[in-house]
């Protein structure tokens, strides 16, 4: 990875203001005792809370980025996080290039002189495709240029990007770190001297997390391991299931032999996670009669906590786009996102079964 241009950290440096606590700066006792247990979870040398997904997401772009850089990014991509690299970087002189990440060449393609950063998310929110980190791994290391890995579906306990070679991992702690649906917060990962910078660009930028938030998570963490043990077993016996159900045109998880990333996700996976996506046969009108008749799944756009969630992405993530360019991306019509949470697995199979009857 390419050493980062002269530090802005003059808060953080020494002589500068790192050892005034303060909750703007991420280093009260609470969040440095989090800190270091985020870090231990992904093998990482330093970790930093921010107060969102996205907050953790533009805070490492702009350490990482200056003017006059250039970015190789997936196309498939949250979709905040690809309307800040497409619309937000260039703004301030960063160019980015939007590349098919199942094309293993693309990203060697897209390279150019003054690229610094490879960005990707897997798996891919919501077409549950998953992304194979070796060729962009290999490129970023021959290069010198950063791994980015946008890691929220996949959690430590399924993935660690890092163990791959990847330098940089960022999540959405609003979703299964804190596990629980009553926090907004992000955590990005990687090594002291990245994270640093990030730390600087949160305090000047306003991105730090409110110390409650900090608190919720570090309680949210302690559940982890066993919540999503849980929501791996019941998402598989749920994309099992809906596998043999006729008014279901197609399923999406990667632990089904049948998904394009299955042996992709059976090498680098520990387990392929509470999330799952259905295509119905009736297209969009039968997803919102379904959506409209399900009881345990509550309609909502957010993932990853205690109590399952169905979303459409059509009308949540991905509504700035239009219908061929969602189809494009793995979103046709009729397409439903499930979040799969703590109840009983067969109460929501019965759920689903209810909601699916015609
Ligand atoms: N990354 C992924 C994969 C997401 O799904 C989301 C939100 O859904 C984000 C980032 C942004 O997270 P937040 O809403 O916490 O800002």
């Amino acid at each position: 990875m390419t050493p980062l241009s002269p530090s802005v950290n003059y808060m953080m440096s020494p002589g500068g203001n790192g050892d005034v606590k303060y909750a703007r700066y991420g280093n009260t006792p609470t969040a440095d005792a989090l800190h270091r247990r985020l870090a231990a979870l992904e093998g990482a040398d330093s970790a930093l809370v921010l107060s969102s997904g996205m907050g953790a997401t533009t805070c490492t772009l702009l350490a990482l980025l200056r003017a006059g850089d250039h970015v190789v990014a997936s196309a498939w991509l949250y979709g905040d996080t690809r309307r800040f690299l497409e619309i937000e970087l260039p703004t301030m002189g960063i160019d980015v290039t939007f590349i098919d990440p199942t094309e293993t060449r693309a990203w060697r393609r897209a390279m150019r002189l003054n690229t610094r950063v490879l960005f990707l998310e897997s798996p891919v929110n919501p077409s549950m495709r998953v992304v194979d980190l070796r060729p962009a791994r290999m490129l970023a290391q021959e290069q010198g240029v950063a791994l980015v890995v946008d890691s929220t579906f996949a959690t430590p306990i399924n993935y660690r990007p890092l163990e791959h070679r990847a330098d940089v991992v960022l999540h959405s702690a609003t979703k299964y770190l804190n596990g629980h649906h009553d926090v907004l917060a992000g955590v990005v990962c990687g090594a002291e001297s990245v994270i640093e910078e990030v730390r600087a660009k949160m305090a000047i930028w306003g991105q730090a997390p409110d110390p409650f938030a900090v608190w919720l998570l570090e309680r949210g963490l302690k559940t982890l391991d066993v919540r999503v043990q849980r929501q791996n077993a019941s998402a598989l016996q749920i994309a099992q299931w809906a596998s043999g159900v006729s008014s279901i045109r197609a399923v999406h998880y990667p632990g089904l032999p049948s998904h394009p990333d299955h042996e992709i996700a059976r090498a680098m996976f520990d387990g392929y996670g509470g999330m799952l996506a259905i295509e119905l046969t009736g297209g969009d009108e039968a997803a919102a009669r379904v959506v409209s008749r399900l009881a345990l799944f509550t309609h909502a756009p957010s993932l990853g906590g205690v109590e399952s969630l169905v979303s459409e992405p059509r009308y949540t993530s991905h509504r700035q786009l239009d219908s061929e360019a969602r189809a494009a991306m793995g979103i046709p019509s009729g397409f439903l996102r499930l979040s799969v949470g703590l109840e009983g697995v067969d109460d929501l199979i019965a759920d689903l079964t209810q909601a699916l009857e015609s």
